[in-house]
């Protein structure tokens, strides 16, 4: 979706409801953090999910100076340290993430590396709050695979320093290079425990 229409928010916002998912709308980002800063309590543990949108938001900053735990394996200064903040981060009262795409019938739909930044999304942390900008909305499931596999896979690897062969040809060819971060791709449809994932819609264009 690259501009925001009101009445598909508002069907999109139906669509997470009846799949046990709490979606709502923020206008930008600013928005978005004060909403969160406000839900979650002082005394609670965070993980945060490596994401583009958080980084924009500084949300991990702000709960850290404020007193909050936070484990952001981004942070981390060894390879050790991220192991022990991702592993760590699946035992949080609240995980904070972005999402490569949700569709408008309610999916969301990732492709992770490792798997700590899914693991999470499905169990684990008590309450989960995905935040996506809105050029992460797709129509279908299918498209929303087809955007995460040609244009935020390529991306996401070679910020991440990785090389597989969709970074010079700019879309998958499904390789099985050793380089691949294509490991994982998960479909959310639905929770059990209502309300513990919320989907934060924000009307800017953020991340990839
Ligand atoms: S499967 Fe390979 S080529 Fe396709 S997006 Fe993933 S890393 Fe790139």
């Amino acid at each position: 979706m690259n501009k925001i229409n009101y009445q598909n928010i508002e069907y999109i916002i139906k669509k997470f409801e009846k799949r046990n998912i709490q979606a709502s709308y923020f206008e930008n980002l600013l928005e978005t953090k004060n909403k969160i800063l406000n839900m979650i309590p002082m005394q609670s543990s965070i993980g945060i999910g490596n994401s583009k949108t958080l980084k924009k938001m500084e949300i991990s900053k702000e709960l850290s100076e404020r007193g909050n735990q936070v484990l952001d394996k981004t942070k981390a200064k060894t390879k050790e340290e991220v192991l022990m903040l991702k592993r760590k981060s699946l035992l949080t009262d609240w995980y904070i993430t972005g999402t490569n795409a949700i569709s408008m019938e309610g999916h969301i739909v990732n492709i992770d590396h490792s798997g700590n930044r899914v693991a999470a999304m499905l169990y684990g942390p008590k309450k989960v709050i995905i935040v996506v900008g809105i050029n992460k909305i797709t129509k279908t499931l299918e498209k929303a695979v087809n955007r995460i596999k040609n244009i935020a896979a390529p991306l996401n690897a070679k910020r991440a320093g990785f090389e597989p062969p969709c970074i010079e040809v700019n879309k998958c060819i499904d390789c099985f290079s050793d380089e691949r971060v294509c490991n994982s791709l998960v479909t959310i449809e639905g929770q059990a425990d209502k309300n513990r994932i919320k989907v934060f819609i924000v009307n800017q264009r953020i991340g990839f």
